[in-house]
């Protein structure tokens, strides 16, 4: 079952869409104020519909907030018409914009037409997570609890190969032969370690993903929580 997050404060439009779209087999979590959104924004969602107009703010700043974290679609539901809005909704992220008054049968065909695309969209494949950190591999951009953190080109390779194989133990020679490649060579005997140690300092408090496997490597992680201790 998918999770929608809905985002509404006209109370009539929040009963109607909660009631078609939880016929229609999803799972509603509504929210009437962008406040409540927050609170609720979640990894477990698959989709969210967001009102532009919310009685404490804008649901840009919404937007902007759930982007900084995640790739999740984001569809506008809005009396917002002007292209101005609509460029700037799209600009800022937005997978679809719907403008009110909508049909609901319309609604729920663009929120399966955009969930679709997702699933196909190489560029949105290209983005991997793991609880705070995200990578991007068009971009070749890292991002810790939404900051961007800056990455040799082999800190980015040796953490793009962790994040693609979680939980899989890698030999430093198997880790040598795909990061340094032709040059593996001529990689003296602590430069994978030297690197390792960079790594783990850019990862701040996520530095314990990267557990060494004694003898023979090392191996990335998904569930070890977090150092809050070395938050700083
Ligand atoms: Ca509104």
């Amino acid at each position: 079952m998918k999770n929608i997050l809905l985002v509404e404060d006209e109370e009539n439009i929040l009963f109607a869409v909660k009631r078609y779209l939880g016929n229609a087999g999803y799972r509603i979590f509504p929210a009437s104020t962008l406040s409540e959104a927050k609170t609720c924004f979640q990894d477990n969602l698959d989709l969210i519909l967001l009102d532009l107009n919310l009685p404490d703010g804008d649901g840009f700043a919404f937007l902007d907030f759930v982007r900084k974290k995640s790739s999740i679609p984001i569809i506008c539901l809005t009396v917002r018409d002007s292209d101005r809005d609509v460029i700037r909704g799209l600009e800022s992220g937005a997978d679809d914009y719907i403008t009110k008054p909508f049909k609901l049968p319309v609604l729920k065909a663009r929120i399966e037409t955009v969930l679709r695309r997702v699933k196909k969209d190489p560029k949105l494949e290209s983005i991997l997570e793991s609880g705070g950190v995200m990578l991007d591999k068009n971009l070749k951009k890292v991002f810790i609890d939404g900051r961007e953190e800056d990455l040799s080109l082999k800190e980015f390779q040796l953490l793009c190969l962790f994040m693609e194989n979680p939980g899989r133990t890698l030999t430093r020679d198997l880790i040598i032969d795909i990061v340094w490649g032709l040059d593996s060579d001529s990689v003296y005997d602590n430069t994978l370690s030297v690197s390792i140690r960079r790594l783990r300092q850019k990862l701040g408090r996520y530095r314990n993903r990267i557990r060494t496997v004694r003898g023979i490597g090392y191996r990335w992680n998904e569930g070890e929580m977090p150092d809050e201790e070395s938050h700083c």
